[in-house]
């Protein structure tokens, strides 16, 4: 019996299946649309077994996931055995369909990532039609997510029918952000009238992160302060004050804050005025541009890719190297502001493909944080891996390296939601 969780992105779906038991990872895998249409690529890995890849066609993205689904079920034996590698091969959404079997025994929840619950919603909750609606209303504060995430769950129903889902919300750990926070000094009204204020994202990494963190520091979650940066892709960092998450520095949509891999991050908006107007930039243009060219990518002219940036640099390539450096000076500044919100600092947490792996950007942040107590050791640094502390000694402010774990917490959620029939907080 088993835990499936889905993590339904815009041109690809994370999958992991959980045993319901002991809550370790049965298989993992991912669903690769990439936007072409008809095409789709499944990966998947179980631990201590090779890869399983198949290439799949499949005219939707329902279908997509409908056909990973059931890629999974062929692929996982009753017994709970993997089978053989199935190798490479193309599968008709039609035929794929027509492969029934036992899978829908198997799994015996579903939980589902979903990056926007607005202001209602506040803890992970059961899916069900009314509940698809009311998520489907948020589908304008999160145009590539909502769908993928409302798809994802047809696919599940059809997949696993009967099978109960859950949703878990990356906005919910900041349910409880102060207005202070939250709010932008523009007229109220756009708030009251068209709900725009600042949300959080990344809720359930941080979430996990500050469990992690306390038991690292082993103090009780309610009594450690962190600032906690999640660097992958997408970044953010969150303020936790005694455990609950007091600021998160994405806004309104994921684009606020941190410079990301493509994504701009922060920016002075009379930019996008004076683009607009002087250069003749349209709404769609600067959309694109500050999603897909900026950050690393549009800095450098190289890659939105860290390590490829770190490379080129490593290589003499100046502008790799300054978006390097405009990444690690925006990453301090940050700290440093998130801090003085805190008053006390227990920990600098990294997480993330970039926090995790990149000694480099940890050193950079770390350089010049000493005024807040933060004190790196440089070879810990370089050498250990996650989940570890990296500070010196007597440094007030420990560094933690965690490795994130946001499909456990659904899993974890799910399996808590299932035994009690409650719907636990992520905090
Ligand atoms: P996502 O946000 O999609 O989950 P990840 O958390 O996996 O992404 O982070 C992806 C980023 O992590 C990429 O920019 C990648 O270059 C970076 N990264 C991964 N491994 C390393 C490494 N060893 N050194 C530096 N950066 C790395």
């Amino acid at each position: 019996m088993g835990i499936l969780v889905l993590n339904a992105g815009s041109s690809t779906v994370k999958f992991a299946l959980f045993g319901f038991d002991t809550l370790e990872v049965l298989v993992r895998g991912l669903l690769d649309w990439a936007g072409k249409t008809g095409q789709a690529t499944v990966r998947m890995e179980m631990p201590g077994q090779g890869p399983i890849r198949q290439d799949l066609e499949v005219p939707s993205y329902r279908e997509a996931v409908f056909a990973a689904l059931n890629l999974l079920q062929r692929s996982f034996g009753t017994s709970g055995v993997a089978l053989t590698n199935r190798g490479t091969g193309a599968a008709s959404a039609a035929s794929e369909k027509a492969a029934e079997g036992n899978f829908g025994q198997k799994i015996r929840i579903v939980g589902h990532r979903l990056i926007h619950g607005g202001e209602e919603i506040r803890t992970p909750v059961w899916i069900d039609a009314q509940m698809k609606q009311t998520i489907a209303r948020y589908r304008h504060l999160a145009p590539l997510h909502i769908p993928a995430g409302l798809e994802a769950i047809a696919a599940a129903e059809e997949a696993l029918p009967g099978t109960p889902q859950i949703g878990v919300f990356d906005t919910a750990f900041f349910a409880d952000i102060p207005p202070a926070a939250y709010l932008y000094p523009v007229p109220y009204e756009w708030y009251t009238q068209w709900g725009i204020r600042r949300y959080g994202f990344h809720g359930t990494s941080h979430a996990y992160c500050t469990e992690r963190a306390a038991q690292l520091l082993d103090r009780p979650v309610e009594q450690v302060n962190l600032i906690i940066c999640h660097l992958g892709q997408g970044s953010s960092a969150t303020a936790v004050q005694a455990g609950k998450a007091i600021t998160n520095t994405m806004g309104f949509t994921p684009l606020e804050g941190f410079m990301m891999g493509s994504r701009s991050g922060t920016v002075d908006p009379g930019i996008l005025l004076y683009v607009m107007r002087e250069h003749g930039l349209s709404v769609e243009e600067l959309d694109h541009i500050l999603h897909h060219r900026s950050g690393l990518l549009g800095l450098s002219g190289v890659s939105s890719d860290f390590r490829q940036v770190e490379a080129a640099a490593a290589q003499g390539n100046q502008r790799a190297q300054l978006a390097l450096d405009v990444y690690a000076y925006r990453v301090r500044a940050m700290v440093g502001s998130l801090a003085v919100t805190l008053g006390r600092v227990d920990a600098l947490v990294f997480t993330g493909g970039i926090g995790e792996n990149s000694s480099w950007l940890r050193k950079e942040v770390c350089r010049g944080l000493e005024c807040i107590g933060v004190h790196l050791d440089p070879e810990k640094n370089q050498h250990l891996r996650p989940d570890t502390d990296i500070a010196q000694a007597a440094s007030p402010v420990r560094v933690l390296l965690i490795h994130t774990r946001e499909d456990y917490m659904i899993a974890r959620c799910a399996r808590q939601m299932l035994l009690e029939r409650t719907t636990p907080e992520i905090r």
